[in-house]
Formats: structure tokens, C-alpha cells, sequence
């Protein structure tokens, strides 16, 4: 079951605030930010509700959930591609999303600018980097992330527009937390160490998510991924007994 309207109203409210409380801190303006709703396991109505709320886009992190549910959600939405993508995947990816966040290796590269290709439209990109180098993490390494830039900068149909990371669980809160501020801190300097190699802005910061986001505001977070604080605990799902 899902949430009320109302509910996840007063809930995107909270993520609000804690994210103005953020950039106060920080010393930023909360315009900086997006919310982006993780929708991933919850129904349509839940992409329906980020609409009606405001929110410009959703998150999904299976390709396939992802394509069904943009079909049975009319609203004016941008759909991001979260989570991570298989290569013979990556065209049907290109087609359905509107950004795909999680490219984190070459392979990926030629699948998805052939498609872009097709479409004949540019293809947004971010590149997912393992920025708190956690072995249960995809995404590329901090040291091969050049490489992979300046791989995606040379295909023609691809518009790279920053990184996103994920931050490795501790093992209690404290530890959690100084993960979070070290991996966020990784990803904000390779960023500003590419952009002004590569001479291009690179402006988007895909990091932060709801047990982090104030670490990632504060490290110069563009974008918060949040799902549990919106719509609630995801069910995992259980196979039915005979
Ligand atoms: C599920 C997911 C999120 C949302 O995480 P919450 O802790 O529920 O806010 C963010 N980013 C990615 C890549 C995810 O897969």
C-alpha cells in the first residue's frame, strides 16, 4: 500500500526543509538542489504524487520497471536511470530514459550513443564512480574515471553533464556518516580536478540519498536521490508459497 497524497506532501515538506537547513549551513542556495523521488518497487502513483508535488523528476533503478511504469504515468516528468545497467540493455535504456546516471564503464559508451544517434537527440549522462571505493559498489574507480571521461566526451551524441555516487554503509551511524563525508568529498574534488582538465563544467553532483543527504549537501550535492523518506520502507518482495 502506498502513502496518501497528503502524507507524502508533508513528507517531500520535511526533505525540503532538511535540505534549505543543509545549504544554509553550507552556506548555498537550496535552488541548487534537486530532489529527485526514487519511485523504484512503488507503484505509478507514486511518480504521479512527485508530479503533482512539483518535483521534476523520478528515479528508477531496473530498466524494465522503469519502461512500465513511465506507460502507466501520463504526468510531465523526467525519468532517470539510478540504477545499474547491463550492456545489452543500453539501448533500450537510451530510448526510455530521459538521463541514465549509472554509466560507469566503456563498454556502455557505444550502445548508448548509437542510440542517441537513432533518436537523434543528445542522450544525458552521468558517470557513476565507486567514489568511496566499496568492493559491494558498482561504479567506475576514482583512478580509471578520466579515462572513462574522456572516453564519453569524445562520443558525439552523449552530453555528459557530471558524476553520481553512492557511499558505502558503516558499520553504526558515526561510521556511516564518515564514509558519507569522505566519498562525497572524493567525487566534489575529482569534479572540480576534471572539469578544469577537460575544460568543461561537469556541473551535476549526483550524491546523497535519505540517510546521507545532508553530508552530500554540504559537499556540494546538485541532487538527492531519495526514496525511503518519501514513500517508506520498500518491500522486499517474497515469493509465494505453494
Ligand atoms: C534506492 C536508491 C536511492 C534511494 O535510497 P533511499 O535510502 O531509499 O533514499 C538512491 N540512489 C540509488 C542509486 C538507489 O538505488
Amino acid at each position: 500500500m502506498l502513502i496518501s497524497y497528503d502524507e507524502f506532501g508533508r513528507r517531500a515538506d520535511a526533505i525540503r526543509d532538511r535540505i534549505a537547513a543543509a545549504c544554509a549551513a553550507a552556506g548555498r542556495d537550496p535552488a541548487e538542489v534537486e530532489l529527485l523521488a526514487v519511485t523504484k518497487t512503488h507503484p505509478a502513483t507514486a511518480a504521479d504524487f512527485a508530479a503533482r508535488y512539483g518535483l521534476r523528476a523520478v528515479g528508477e533503478n531496473r530498466v524494465q520497471e522503469g519502461i512500465e511504469k513511465r506507460a502507466q504515468c501520463p504526468a510531465a516528468l523526467r525519468w532517470e536511470l539510478i540504477g545499474h545497467l547491463q550492456s545489452n540493455k543500453a539501448k533500450l535504456a537510451a530510448r526510455h530514459f530521459d538521463r541514465i546516471q549509472s554509466v560507469d564503464r566503456e563498454k556502455l559508451l557505444a550502445p548508448l550513443d548509437e542510440a542517441a544517434a537513432e533518436l537523434g537527440r543528445p542522450l544525458p549522462i552521468l558517470l557513476q564512480i565507486n567514489a568511496g571505493n566499496d568492493p559491494a559498489k558498482f561504479g567506475a574507480d576514482l583512478a580509471d574515471a578520466p579515462r572513462l571521461l574522456e572516453a564519453a566526451l569524445a562520443r558525439p551524441h552523449l552530453r555528459v553533464e557530471g558524476f553520481m555516487t553512492i557511499a558505502p554503509l558503516g558499520t553504526d551511524p558515526a561510521d556511516t556518516l564518515a564514509h558519507a563525508e569522505r566519498t562525497f568529498g572524493n567525487l566534489r574534488q575529482l569534479r572540480d580536478a576534471l572539469a578544469g582538465q577537460f575544460g568543461t563544467p561537469l556541473r551535476e553532483l549526483s550524491m546523497g540519498m535519505t540517510g546521507d543527504l545532508e553530508a552530500a549537501v554540504s559537499a556540494g550535492s546538485t541532487l538527492v536521490r531519495v526514496g525511503t523518506a518519501l514513500y517508506g520502507n520498500r518491500e522486499i518482495p517474497v515469493a509465494p508459497t505453494a
